[in-house]
């Protein structure tokens, strides 16, 4: 429905570098309160929203966040989703992707924006870019569509001159201010002039949109990412594959999806799945999917090894995680993860 009403936005701040001031004793860059951040962007109250916060107390640096921030974060937005219009999470750029991935799979028929931003230079520098971040991701969260409903119902990663859905963007660069790339969707949105929302790509609920808000808190972290190399060996294969608890691998590998096709490879892998370990293939390569094009992902299939198709290594890891939390196994477990749950990947359900 239209509405005439000031945006209600929620900013969630967790920290990263677009609230880090430098220590002087150091000279290094260390998380610092919200309200040193939101003094350093005056210009935000021209946008006359009702604008709201909550911070982590400490904020830290995302190398530092776990899944139990997640559920941190999850809970914020579950406890305040009626009464706000958007949500837009302040977090580091380092774990950005995990983080926008694992909230895509907590928040289950989820019909508000959450818009995930952060900043390269720190807010108090003159050349920042963390003040026009957080601007457009506050505006992205109070954008309607014509009709009047949310213009985005996903969780999303705002950075620079793209909107990308949030389990689909890679931190691809440590210097350039567009930081995120999705290497296999199309941005969400571009930003110039204005916000030019792509609508056809924006995850829309064609069904179970009347749905309450379910926020699935359980994650299991027995999972692991297995990177191929050549000269890996039997030793060093299996005794990854054998780290105790382990419940779930993602196992990148070249091209295509394809491994080595020798016996000792395809055995160890073979004897890790019969011993109810799940390994989703996820390629190596940034841009691309696994295929059934090679004898040597033929190999790995036969192996028992389920396809990740296009899905990124941030959001392979965290799928893994809600449905090991979730209590699935066995074929229920491998279908859900063959299946696309927040547009992750690029196949027909
Ligand atoms: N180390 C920082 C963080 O992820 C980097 C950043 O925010 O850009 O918290």
């Amino acid at each position: 429905m239209a509405t005439t009403e000031q945006p209600r936005i929620l900013l969630i701040y967790t920290g990263g570098t677009i609230g880090m001031i430098e220590n002087p004793e150091t000279g290094m860059l260390e998380p610092f309160d919200f309200t040193h951040l939101i003094d350093n962007v005056p210009k935000i109250k021209l946008l006359n929203y009702v604008i709201d916060n909550i911070s982590f107390d400490p904020p830290i640096d995302s190398s530092n966040i776990n899944p139990a921030h997640w559920v941190d974060i999850a809970r914020a937005i579950e406890e305040n989703y009626a009464r706000y219009d958007g949500f837009v999470v302040l977090h580091g750029t380092d774990t950005m992707a995990y983080t926008a991935s694992a909230l895509s799979f907590m928040l289950e028929n989820m019909c508000k924006p959450v818009i995930i931003t952060g900043s390269q230079l720190p807010i108090g520098e003159v050349r920042t870019d963390g003040e026009e971040n957080l601007i457009t991701a506050v505006q992205i969260a109070a954008a309607r569509t014509r009709s009047g409903e949310p213009m985005v119902q996903e969780v999303a990663i705002l950075f620079e001159n793209y909107l990308w859905r949030g389990n689909r963007a890679t931190k691809r660069s440590a210097d350039n201010f567009n930081a995120f790339k999705s290497h296999n969707y199309p941005e969400l949105a571009k930003i110039g002039l204005g916000i030019n929302f792509h609508e056809e790509a924006l995850l829309r609920h064609t069904h179970g949109a009347d749905k309450p808000l379910r926020v699935n808190y359980s994650l299991d972290t027995s999972v692991m990412v297995l990177d191929l190399f050549p000269g890996i060996d039997s030793r060093t294969l299996r005794h990854q594959l054998a780290t105790p608890g382990i419940k779930g691998v993602v196992l990148k590998t070249y091209g295509a999806g394809n491994a080595p096709t020798a016996d000792w490879f395809i055995s160890a892998v073979r004897d890790a799945v019969r011993r109810g370990i799940t390994v989703l293939n996820v390629t190596q390569c940034v841009n691309g999917s696994v295929m059934k094009r090679y004898a040597a992902g033929d190999a790995l299939a036969s192996a028992g090894v389920l396809s990740g198709y296009d899905i990124t290594t941030e959001a392979a890891l965290t799928k893994l995680m809600i449905l090991l939390g979730a209590g699935l196994e066995g074929v229920e477990l491998h279908k859900a993860l063959g299946r696309s749950l927040r547009g992750e990947m690029s196949v027909n359900n």
